[in-house]
């Protein structure tokens, strides 16, 4: 058999009794140009990794890298060659991945060459799940003991009493699960401290919030208010509020102080720099409190330097379910280059730490209270069955084991399996997959991003937050495609703080990842989370040239120093976002 290149004639050795390997062209340097030029030899090559260690770009008309790192420890994401020496990058892609040798043989005068100093060359990382742009309407009085376990009651009310003594605008804060938690009529105990000043308390992990009648009135919520869609207002035995509110109903900071494009624009502009610095180079943005027409607009402004997914929020102003996917119909021509809309994400129970995700087994300080679910069967359902109509993603936030079995009964119900493959629904956090469902998660195609922070959450007033234990390599090992997020906001984004837990599970270090798995997860598995794993995600050719060189190999680096990881040079799509002057200084 002969192939025709630009260059000549091309013969592969025959086949011999040696197996595979003997059925490999010989790839010897000086062939390098010309099997590059040779088509359709993808499968080929790959099936020869083993012997030839490159992978190059099939095309009849290929130029000369603008950009080739050599001398890099090169993780791939790709099964096909998980390791190699050396990358070039041409028109926005890989172009080829191989040995220093090889990959220097395809430079032209014009490619600019780059040493990477042995250091770790990775694909760009993903933020699978990230809430930004959610900061209070006003600056948040100091609270103690923030995160966990917050403010106690008293603690809290002393502090509004004395800001209440002095600002007229709104007094906002941070609480924590003890006042989250506490069942006492926040609203009255608030106006005792608080009688003319609005107040407004919101948990830092979202799901809950806590006005006071002041705070109520220039909302303009009374006692007739009907609860939204996906959410509801607590109210005493007598039926008036009692200045809770949760899910859907506790959005208060839009009702307070819309976000603007402008001032939205400042802090996506602030996470893209920072994400930048760490080697991110895709962002899933969950897009609570907020519409997707205030976002892409400020996507438009900030200038994307990331590739952003924008995960419309199913409950914004909703009050029908159709309504979410009108709501993306309607920004459908805004798109930008580089920013996709994918969702609706929709909240479909609480969590643990407020206690309102749903649960099998009642919580353990509160006889009798499983949790609830923020929606009925019957609007799950319509829910289920739309997303399966329409073209974009689903994406739910299923927290409770008790929910998660819900959610899995009622797909079952409403399509075949293969159908629920094909959509790969999104489990925004697998906190609540029990061990029990695996198999059922991953014959309907789940994909769970899990937050590895929640991993670091502490036992609250001496009380482990679950009865079971979250997991990580189970869903590995169970065949969950796995992808991972910080879930910050008001938290910390930090990858590599969330890679460093997802490696120790300090909680339960059965479940730890290894180091591959967890920078796999962070890599191909978030392409995969968003179905774009055939264009991005892995170091492969003709895949997008996004990548970076990290400061220290976070393959091999001791534990406790991975969240001090910063990214030396942060390419998207071929073009440097992000260059640290360390990486071309001697070292
Ligand atoms: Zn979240």
């Amino acid at each position: 058999m002969t192939r025709k290149t630009r260059e000549g004639t091309f013969k592969p050795r025959k086949s011999d009794s040696r197996g595979r390997a003997g059925a490999c062209p010989d790839l010897a340097r000086e062939n390098v140009m010309r099997i590059v030029s040779v088509s359709g030899t993808m499968s080929r090559l790959a099936a020869c990794v083993e012997v030839v260690s490159i992978l190059l770009v099939s095309s009849a008309a290929l130029a000369a890298p603008q950009l080739v790192l050599v001398n890099a420890k090169v993780f791939t994401a790709d099964p096909a060659l998980p390791y190699a020496q050396a990358v070039a990058i041409e028109d926005r892609r890989i172009l080829a991945v191989g040995s220093n040798e090889q990959v220097r043989a395809l430079t032209g005068p014009n490619t600019r060459i780059l040493d990477a100093g042995g250091r770790l060359v990775t694909p760009g990382l993903t933020e699978a799940h990230v809430h930004l742009g959610v900061a209070l309407p006003t600056p948040p009085i100091a609270m103690p003991n923030l995160p966990f376990p917050g403010p106690n009651a008293e603690q809290a009310l002393a502090a509004v009493e004395q800001a209440a003594k002095t600002r007229t605008d709104w007094v906002t804060a941070y609480i924590g699960p003890l006042i989250a938690r506490d069942r006492r009529n926040w609203r009255k105990a608030l106006d005792a401290v608080a009688p003319n000043t609005p107040v407004f308390f919101r948990a830092f992990w979202g799901h809950t919030s806590i006005v006071n009648s002041e705070g109520l009135r220039r909302l303009g919520i009374y006692k007739e208010i009907i609860d939204p869609l996906g959410g509801w207002w607590g109210r005493d035995e007598a039926g008036d509020l009692d200045g809770r509110a949760y899910e859907a109903a506790e959005t208060i900071t839009p009702r307070i102080r819309p976000a603007t494009a402008e001032s939205l624009a400042i802090s996506l502009g602030e996470a893209q720099q920072r994400y930048a610095r760490w080697g991110v180079t895709s962002i899933h943005l969950m897009n609570n409190d907020k519409s997707l027409e205030v976002t892409l607009t400020a996507l438009a402004i900030a200038k994307p330097l990331q590739k952003w997914t924008v995960y419309s929020w199913g409950t914004w102003e909703t009050q029908r379910i159709p309504e979410a996917w009108a709501a993306i119909d309607r920004v459908e021509k805004q798109t930008l280059p580089k920013v996709r809309v994918e969702g609706p994400k929709w909240i479909v129970d609480g969590t643990p730490i407020e206690q309102n995700s749903l649960q099998r087994s009642a919580y353990v300080d509160r006889p009798g209270w499983h949790g609830r679910s923020n929606f009925t069967d019957e609007q799950l359902r319509e829910i289920l069955q739309l997303a399966l109509a329409r073209p974009t993603q689903l994406a739910l936030h299923v927290v409770g084991d008790a929910e998660t079995d819900r959610v899995l009964k009622l797909m079952e119900q409403v399509a075949p399996v293969a159908i629920w493959r094909a959509k790969r629904v999104r489990t925004e956090h697998g906190d609540g997959i029990g061990r029990d469902v695996f198999e059922k998660a991953a014959r309907l195609g789940l994909v769970v991003i899990q937050n590895p922070t929640h991993l670091a959450i502490p036992p609250i007033a001496g009380k482990k937050m679950l009865d079971h234990e979250i997991v990580l390599k189970g869903f590995v090992n169970a065949g969950i495609p796995l992808a991972l997020g910080s879930d910050g906001g008001v938290a910390e984004q930090n990858p590599f703080l969330n890679l460093m837990l997802a490696v120790l599970v300090p909680s339960d270090p059965s479940e730890a990842l290894t180091r591959e798995q967890a920078l796999t997860a962070y890599t191909s598995g978030g392409a995969y989370a968003e179905v774009q794993d055939q264009h991005k995600g892995r170091l492969a050719p003709g895949f997008a040239a996004d990548l970076a060189v990290l400061s220290q190999d976070v393959l091999t680096v001791p534990t406790s120093r991975l969240p001090a990881t910063t990214s030396l040079l942060t390419i998207v799509d071929g073009e440097v976002i992000f260059e640290d002057a360390m990486l071309t200084s001697p070292h």
